[in-house]
């Protein structure tokens, strides 16, 4: 992720709610996209400090009420949420202990995967919007029954006790991951979401050529051989993980995850003057070079601390033809040449 820049100069971090030098209040703004300071007004509003911004604001109702947010909404917005926040049909029972800091994870995650896909110019289809499908988020609690992580038809389903780093390091090693994330988490089911949003009205054909026939054999089916056989042990030669091998959507899932890591990485090295790639343009391969380069580097200091590396996977030629198909999905879809304030305006 980028890094922002306060009215003192000081740099503000994408979750930043107050400046460390001046105490500012910072929020990110819808219209300008950036975290930037905000000035208060006597009626509780703010006035977005970025230059030339001036957009007036107030706070995310969930920044109020939980400190779990640190988004404006724009004052002619008749929603209280943010528009991350609205996506929430369920939220954790907040009376319960623990559950409110998990939730704040939750959310920190969705804000800065969100950022991302949006970035790259995905649409997301909003609450009430009728023509693209509507992505809803339920953070939900094993109860009487338990709470699968998944998606169906827009609605992604997290069981919040991923946003504990105990139950998902156990479960990482469990099924034998390189990384389990939040984030990463948020990227795999955004691909289920991407697949029924943009290629299966449009792009079947191309997607079966790559990923393979997703009705044969069906995803039951495909589900049970996985868990009973586990993945074939060549499938590094034409897959992102093992258990893409699962399916065609697991597949699509997987390294469209993979494929939002990229980009995000990528995205944060050339913020930083790491690399010279322009990650908003078609440059898909000089993206994957890159990230190879970044890639070797990160592990390495990761490696010195003795944390997990930061890139696992190596791409395969079968892997690169996926994530290039994924790529286009964004351009395809994107307005690239709309401004920051009139991307913002699309959802609101
Ligand atoms: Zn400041
Ligand atoms: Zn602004
Ligand atoms: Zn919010
Ligand atoms: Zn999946």
């Amino acid at each position: 992720m980028q890094t922002f820049q306060c009215v003192c100069q000081s740099k503000l971090f994408f979750g930043s709610t107050h400046c460390v030098s001046c105490d500012r209040t910072v929020a990110m703004c819808p219209a300008c996209r950036k975290v930037s300071a905000m000035e208060p007004q006597t009626d509780g509003t703010w006035i977005c400090q970025h230059k030339g911004c001036k957009t007036k604001l107030r706070p995310c109702q969930n920044r109020l009420d939980h400190a779990a947010c640190n988004r404006g909404v724009r004052v002619d917005d008749e929603q209280e949420l943010c528009t991350t926040c609205r996506l929430n049909q369920v939220i954790p029972d907040l009376t319960v202990d623990g559950n409110l800091e998990k939730w704040k994870r939750l959310e920190a995650a969705k804000r800065r995967v969100l950022f991302m896909v949006e970035k790259i110019g995905l649409p997301i289809g909003m609450p009430g919007q009728e023509e693209l499908l509507p992505l809803r988020f339920e953070f939900k609690a094993d109860d009487a029954e338990p709470v699968s992580t998944g998606h169906s038809e827009g609605l992604i389903v997290i069981n919040i006790k991923e946003a504990d780093s105990v139950h998902r390091e156990q479960t990482r090693v469990e099924f034998g991951e390189p990384q389990r994330t939040l984030v990463g988490h948020f990227r795999h089911e955004l691909g289920h979401y991407y697949w029924d949003l943009l290629v299966k009205p449009k792009l079947l054909k191309e997607f079966r050529e790559l990923f393979g026939n997703e009705e044969a054999p069906t995803y039951a089916d495909a589900q049970q051989i996985y868990y009973q056989k586990g993945a074939r042990p060549d499938w590094r030669e034409a897959f992102i993980s093992g258990y893409a091998t699962m399916h065609p959507w697991e597949d699509f899932a997987e390294t469209f995850a993979t494929y939002l890591d990229m980009v995000a990485i990528v995205f944060t090295a050339q913020h930083f003057g790491r690399v010279n790639v322009d990650v908003d343009l078609n440059e898909f391969d000089a993206m994957v070079k890159a990230y190879g380069e970044i890639g070797i580097v990160a592990n390495e200091f990761n490696r010195e601390i003795g944390l997990l590396d930061l890139v696992p996977e190596v791409f395969s030629k079968p892997v690169i033809e996926k994530l290039r198909f994924i790529h286009r999905l964004g351009n395809r879809s994107a307005n690239r040449d709309s401004s920051p304030e009139q991307a913002s305006g699309r959802q609101a």
